[in-house]
């Protein structure tokens, strides 16, 4: 990554459009050796601000907003006037910004993105376009671009297709990159695929982004994805491509077909699987149980559902279980039912390996009561369905039952923090998707770990981009999650909290980033030559939100 510096004075860059480029600006820090070098004098107040200063209004600023859309809104306005002070407060105040650059908030925002939209971030590349993908892709301004975030707005959240209005997830997937794991804000663009809506809502408002007509389906998606993929290639050869929120009709076949030759992978299968595999291993800490001998009921086979399945599976066989003895641990109810075997045949294909042989349970209820499972893993995007009673029977059938309500945003939980632990008085090993405050249930404190990607994608995609890797593997999936699970501490398990604190996510995606880069070398995937400290080599790629002496 060249310095700003020799970018500002080998380009003699104009000073009006250096304080009003968020990627060179200062604002108020520009020192008085800069004022009067670059032709800044005048076009800023007088008095030269620290950073900590500056620091210090900005958030206050940001405290002042009322909604957390409103919030939203503020901080995306000043990622368009600063990033390096962007950074700074997300960075200082990452657990409270969290939620509000990402899950919950982003959901809302998605959903009213036309109507708060200011200024555009990232590309828009719609079904109109073929033929010039890559024409277009040399349009953005920086050109070593090492990941993109890439979405078709079909499936965002749990809440659905939002169109060209899911431009909101990769922006902040990819603020989350930088701000949980130091990728450099110039490596990262996202991209919204605006292949059209089904969602009636938005194709009738007149304020709406993007391109009013049906979703295209079939070959002519294929065709566009395809050329999408080639002009990637093309433009920014190398460059980590995560899928990201896509329906399930393609993001798996999306994953399958891409896997193995780019680097890509599917965070909402994968990442989500290694997370929930990670909350996993600490339950299991919390119980003393063996993850081998768990027998696990999700809610919701999609995308969440069965790659968190599917990573369990490895981690079971890992275990010593064959493939089959893993895979009959695993149970799924979905919006008909209990997945079982007289339903292949109507069954997408994702499910079919995890369609048992058990006659048909009409719902959750009936499933937990018929299989007495350890651990119910919500992922169905339907909020309260972990009802009292289910909840209950499971607190029934185990001393320590595990309930993970993993949809996201918060409203479309499974259930709360606070029912979960008040139904279990406490004996439930609660994680959740979006953030829940902590609970305290007969004077002890609980506090729910937060089953977030976010602990993992940013991470990985370190690992990735510091090794060049080539591919992105399922073993570096299992990795990551057990990297994760390995931080967290005793005094985490103590509060029933299945994740570090989020405070820990830099250390933790350090870390995480030398486990993958580690697989990659191992399997000869790294383009890169292995340094000699690799993890003086990762750290040392983390993006730090200060500013460069520009004389
Ligand atoms: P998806 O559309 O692929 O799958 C949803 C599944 O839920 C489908 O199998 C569907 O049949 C099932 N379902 C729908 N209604 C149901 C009902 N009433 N009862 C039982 N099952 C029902 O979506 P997905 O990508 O799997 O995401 C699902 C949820 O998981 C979303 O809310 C998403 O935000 C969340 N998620 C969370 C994380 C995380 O980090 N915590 C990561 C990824 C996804």
């Amino acid at each position: 990554m060249p310095g700003m510096k020799e970018t500002i004075l080998k380009e003699k860059v104009d000073p009006f459009e250096l304080i009003h480029n968020p990627r060179l600006n200062k604002g108020t820090c520009f020192t008085e050796k800069e004022r009067d070098t670059l032709g800044l004098r005048g076009l800023l107040p007088c008095r030269v601000h620290t950073a900590d200063e500056q620091l210090q209004r900005a958030y206050g600023n940001y405290k002042a907003q009322g909604s957390d859309l409103d919030k939203y809104i503020f901080m995306s306005l000043l990622l368009d006037r600063n990033q390096t002070l962007y950074y700074r407060v997300v960075l200082e105040h990452l657990e409270e910004l969290m939620p509000i650059i990402y899950t919950p908030t982003v959901g809302q925002a998605c959903q009213e993105f036309g109507h708060i939209f200011r200024k555009p971030h990232g590309m828009f590349i719609c079904s109109e376009d073929k033929g010039r993908m890559a024409e277009i892709l040399h349009n953005w301004p920086q050109k070593d671009v090492r990941v993109i975030v890439v979405t078709d707005g079909e499936r965002i959240l749990g809440l659905g297709d939002q169109g060209a209005n899911g431009m909101g997830i990769p922006i902040g997937k990819l603020a989350l990159y930088t701000a949980c794991a130091g990728v450099h804000p110039d490596f990262c663009l996202p991209i919204t695929l605006d292949f059209g809506t089904n969602n009636g809502k938005l194709l009738s408002d007149p304020l709406y982004i993007g391109m009013k007509h049906e979703r295209i389906r079939g070959e002519a998606y294929d065709e566009l994805i395809a050329e999408f993929v080639e002009a990637v290639e093309e433009v920014f050869p190398r460059c980590l491509l995560q899928w990201e929120d896509f329906a399930n009709i393609n993001a798996f076949r999306l994953l399958q077909k891409y896997r193995d030759s780019i680097c890509s992978f599917d965070d909402d299968i994968q990442g989500t699987g290694a997370v929930a595999l990670a909350g996993l291993y600490s339950a299991m800490r919390m119980t003393g149980g063996r993850l081998g001998d768990q027998k696990i009921l999700f809610l919701g086979a999609g995308e969440a559902g069965i790659g968190m399945a599917n990573i369990i599976c490895s981690a079971m066989v890992a275990e010593g279980l064959t493939l089959e003895q893993a895979r009959e641990r695993c149970w799924f109810v979905d919006s008909k039912g209990l997945v079982v075997k007289s339903r292949v045949g109507k069954l997408a294909e994702h499910k079919i390996a995890y369609a048992h042989e058990h006659e048909p349970v009409a719902d959750l209820l009936g499933a937990v009561k018929a299989l007495e499972p350890t651990a119910l893993i919500g992922a169905s995007g339907m909020p309260q369905t972990f009802t009292r009673e289910v909840v209950e029977t499971m607190t029934r059938l185990n001393k320590r039952p595990i309930v993970f309500a993993l949809s996201n945003p918060t409203s479309k939980a499974e259930c709360t923090a606070e029912q979960a632990y008040t139904w279990t008085k406490g004996a439930a090993i609660y994680a959740c998707g979006s953030p829940f405050d902590p609970v305290e249930v007969d004077g002890k404190r609980f506090v729910p770990g937060q089953g977030n990607n976010a602990y993992i994608f940013p991470g990985l995609g370190l690992g990735v981009i510091a090794t060049r890797a080539s591919r992105v593997t399922d073993e570096m999936f299992f990795v990551a999650a057990k990297t994760l699970a390995g931080m967290v501490e005793e005094k985490d398990l103590e509060q029933g909290c299945a994740y570090p604190p989020l405070s820990r996510i830099r250390e933790v995606s350090a870390q995480i980033a030398l486990a993958v880069a580690e697989v990659a070398y191992e399997n000869g995937l790294a383009t890169r030559p292995r340094p000699e400290d690799l993890m003086a080599h990762i750290e040392q790629m983390m993006y730090q939100p200060v500013y460069d002496d520009y004389v």
